[in-house]
């Protein structure tokens, strides 16, 4: 087998970098190891930043989206049981999230893929990549019981953070840096009406707390708890018991409950891999960083990243330079980390360290007070959130 650009992964980063690929008229083939029923029906983020709502829209596949999303001009911040709205409408003059969970994004995604005749080849097996730093790399791969192989100009790793792209970059080039959280998310899907017309981030004693929302009728919301801790130990009561006391304001506001559909518990980690390319090999999402979702960045930051590869990939193929490509690392690294610094920020500030002294239980606290009251720390919370513009990036180097 032979293409242009070999993709390993149907996440969003490989689905979009093949579906930007195919609008510039340049052929892909993606390798998934799971199936299209799965990839379809993970529950993952659900947050959109202006610029991937935008992207969506312009390059075709934003129509369910804009029909069935919600779109959010803010959130609500509260502490000490006072909620504070953070209007990011005005603060970024006009701008807005759209609620739309990432696993609809994929159905809209792998469909256009396929109305559009693209391959996507699921449930793969075994797959190895050889000659990354060559003129020619290959994967080899399994797929209905036989061995094949694929031969491409590039191959972009977009397989997650387990898969086995980026252990190709050599241990002498590669950096890894990364954070461990104290806090694990303990995330539930209700069947519920909405609780609140905007997400509501919680500081609270017994711990942060994240009410949102996927459809008018599903609810999506969190409770920080320890990260060993085991989902068996959390019954239906106990946790809607402890989310209503972390979200409960003076005002008599109540959190609506109802059946939990799913239940689970993730750990939290902030990662980058650096450099985020090796020879033709590219790393995009999740392969290359992990934010924890405090931030709601790690969708959006894939989206971004293969904005900037699809940008390098058709200037080689238009006119022969790999200038483009070559600098991919050095400028999708410098958006990553931005998003890195942001979603620290947002983790350090609303978890609750157990660890703490009342001094700096005092400090966050205070933190949350000037973020709410000044106008300058309220725009940047809100231009962070609801994305940085990626020209940014490209003001600074040579990009069209
Ligand atoms: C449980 C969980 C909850 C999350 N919640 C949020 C949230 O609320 N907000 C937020 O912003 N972000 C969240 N994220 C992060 C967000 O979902 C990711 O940043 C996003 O999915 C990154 O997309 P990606 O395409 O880079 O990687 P992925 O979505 O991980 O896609 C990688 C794909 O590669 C495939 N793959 C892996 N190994 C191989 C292999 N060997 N061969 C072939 N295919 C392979 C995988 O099956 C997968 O389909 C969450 C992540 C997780 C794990």
């Amino acid at each position: 087998m032979q293409t242009k650009v070999g993709i390993i992964g149907a996440g969003p980063a490989g689905l979009m970098l093949s579906h930007l690929l195919h609008l510039a008229g340049i052929e892909t083939v993606i390798l998934e190891k799971r199936s299209r029923e799965d990839i379809e029906g993970t529950i993952r983020a659900g947050v959109l930043e202006q610029g991937t709502v935008d992207l969506l829209n312009a390059s075709g596949v934003g129509e369910r989206m804009m029909r069935e999303g919600l779109t959010h001009h803010g959130i609500e911040l509260q502490f000490n049981g006072v909620r504070h709205r953070v209007n990011m409408h005005e603060l970024t003059e006009g701008k807005s999230i759209m609620v739309y969970p990432q696993h609809e994004v994929i159905k809209d995604l792998v469909a256009a893929r396929l109305k559009a005749g693209g391959e996507i080849l699921f449930n793969v097996d075994n797959v190895s990549l050889h000659d990354v730093d060559k003129q020619s790399p290959k994967i080899r791969f399994q797929y209905d019981d036989s061995d094949h192989e694929l031969s491409c100009d590039f191959i972009m790793g977009c397989d997650g953070f387990h898969g086995p792209s980026r252990k190709e970059i050599p241990d002498s080039i590669r950096k890894e840096k990364q954070q461990i959280y104290p806090f694990g998310w303990l995330g539930i899907l209700a069947e519920t009406p909405i609780a609140n017309p905007e997400l509501i981030y919680s500081n609270h004693d017994r711990g942060f707390a994240l009410i949102s929302t996927r459809t008018p009728e599903i609810q999506r919301h969190y409770i920080q708890v320890n990260p060993n801790d085991d989902i068996n130990n959390w019954s239906d009561d106990r946790i809607w018991t402890d989310l209503k006391a972390r979200v409960e304001t003076s005002d008599g506001w109540t959190l609506p409950d109802g059946p939990i559909l799913q239940k689970n518990i993730v750990s939290m980690r902030s990662f980058v891999c650096e450099p985020m390319q090796y020879g033709r090999l590219f790393l995009a999402g999740d392969a290359a960083h992990i934010v924890p979702p405090t931030g709601a960045k790690g969708l959006n930051l894939a989206m971004t990243d293969v904005q900037v590869l699809q940008r390098g990939i058709e200037r080689f193929y238009q006119t022969g330079s790999k200038d483009l490509l070559d600098r991919y690392s050095e400028i999708a690294l410098r958006r990553v980390w931005k998003a890195q610094r942001f979603s620290n920020f947002m983790t350090t500030m609303l978890h609750r360290n157990f660890n703490h002294s009342p001094f700096e239980r005092s400090i966050q606290l205070s933190e949350l007070d000037y973020v709410t009251s000044s106008r300058a720390a309220l725009t940047s919370l809100s231009e962070n959130y609801i994305g940085l513009p990626l020209e940014w990036e490209a003001e600074r180097t040579v990009f069209s």
